[in-house]
């Protein structure tokens, strides 16, 4: 059985997952990440991306991934392109992480920030890291330098985090501060994550 002891943490862009991911990091848990995932297999299929993008999406004859992003926000026929090319790689990579991950018999995370829009992954447990948009927005702008209609596109491109709650098993509430995250994520681990059965 694929998945045994993983759950999904998932979210929206700037939501807080990587946050949580470090945190549950320092917690003992182990993480497999699919954004560091993706970028490798981005990497590995350099060939096939050009063939489609052309080499507009280049710099110093590298995968730009922000001339990319561009490109794909705005075009979702090119975004379906693009993920139907990465995701079976992506996933291969993530199904052997985690076939090694439940061979110990101890729950483990994967940060998949598009979990509920690709439906990839059959994993029964979620973890939803949930902000109110205004301050998703006021996040992101201090984290990545993008216009306030760039970050829309992004934020658009996904399901809201409000319907998101409404699938999800377990929602942390990520609109307060650093250590009030950190104590909803012990309260989590404390209280939820034991009485999951895998
Ligand atoms: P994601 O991985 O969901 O895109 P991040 O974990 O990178 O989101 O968080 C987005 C930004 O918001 C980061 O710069 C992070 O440091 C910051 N951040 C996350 N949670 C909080 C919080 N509770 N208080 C203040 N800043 C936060």
């Amino acid at each position: 059985m694929n998945f045994q002891y993983a759950i999904a943490l998932t979210g929206g862009i700037g939501s807080g997952k990587s946050t949580a991911a470090s945190l549950l990091k320092l917690y003992g848990y182990a993480i497999i990440d699919a954004d560091t995932i993706a970028h490798k297999a981005l990497e590995q299929s350099t060939e096939e991306v050009i063939e489609i993008f052309s080499d507009i999406i280049l710099t110093e004859g590298k995968i730009d991934r922000k001339k990319l992003a561009n490109i794909v926000f705005k075009n979702k026929a090119l975004r379906n392109k693009l993920e139907n090319l990465l995701h079976p790689r992506i996933k291969e990579y993530i199904l052997e992480q985690s076939h090694l991950l439940d061979g110990k018999n101890i729950p483990y995370f994967i940060d998949i920030p598009l979990f509920f829009e690709t439906k990839h992954y059959d994993i029964e447990e979620t973890l939803l890291i949930f902000v109110e948009q205004s301050t998703q927005i006021e996040r992101i702008k201090k984290r990545n330098a993008l216009s306030d209609e760039a970050i829309l596109e992004r934020i658009n491109a996904q399901i809201p985090l409000h319907q998101k709650k409404k699938l999800a098993k377990y929602v942390i509430n990520n609109n307060g501060d650093l250590k009030n995250l950190q104590k909803e994520i012990e309260k989590y681990l404390q209280n939820y994550l034991p009485n999951i059965k895998f």
